[in-house]
């Protein structure tokens, strides 16, 4: 289970979630600036099944791509991971059907777009240890929660008192309307503070190696 990577370099990690809303405008900012990002995708929000939480909102492009939308994100460099079928509260579910959720999305993520994912993020940040051994059964290297999350306009909510990025911090957005908009102010407002954007996977693969 990791929330923040260890690093002393001023480096922070951006990762989106969910996936209702499908802006081809943050493919785009993400393909030709080269931002290094980590999507976690949610299988009922990705196919627009149901209805949107408040984090997709009654917004224009929900469902718009549904998977090729996340084939587009991972060609323009951002690797698709677990966020599970149906985005349940994990710790009210007995282990098999937490591996259900896992092994479900992994499976589905894995025929969808040709590799399975080996992060995983639980919905709400809710797990206990059944989740860990599900998250490993279903192949997956590591369990990632964040530090802070990215409101609507960019803003960032610390879960610090002294409200300040601070190096390894991963920071958690959602697919929601105006995310193009907002990634463009929270990018400005990272690199005006000094820090750079780093490749997930990379970092975890040397932290996880150690
Ligand atoms: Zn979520």
């Amino acid at each position: 289970m990791i929330s923040s990577i260890p690093t002393k370099r001023k480096v922070v990690f951006l990762t989106i979630d969910d996936g209702w809303e499908q802006d081809p405008g943050l493919v785009r900012q993400v393909r030709d600036q080269r931002i290094p990002l980590t999507v976690f995708a949610m299988r009922d929000a990705v196919e627009a099944k149901g209805t949107p939480d408040q984090s997709g909102g009654q917004a224009r492009f929900v469902g718009a791509g549904k998977w090729d939308y996340f084939r587009e994100l991972r060609d323009a460099g951002s690797p698709v991971e677990n966020h599970t079928l149906t985005h349940p509260d994990l710790r009210t579910l007995p282990y098999a059907a937490q591996r259900r959720e896992l092994c479900g999305a992994s499976r589905l993520i894995g025929k969808e777009l040709g590799a399975r994912p080996t992060l995983f993020r639980p919905p709400y940040g809710s797990y206990n240890t059944d989740t860990l051994r599900a998250a490993k059964s279903c192949g997956m290297s590591a369990v990632l929660l964040w530090t802070a999350t990215v409101q609507p306009g960019g803003k960032i909510a610390y879960q610090v008192p002294d409200k300040q990025l601070r190096p390894g911090d991963v920071l958690l957005l959602h697919f929601r309307p105006n995310l193009a908009r907002d990634f463009r102010v929270l990018v400005k407002k990272i690199k005006r503070r000094g820090y750079e954007l780093g490749n997930l996977q990379a970092y975890l693969d040397a932290t996880l190696a150690r």
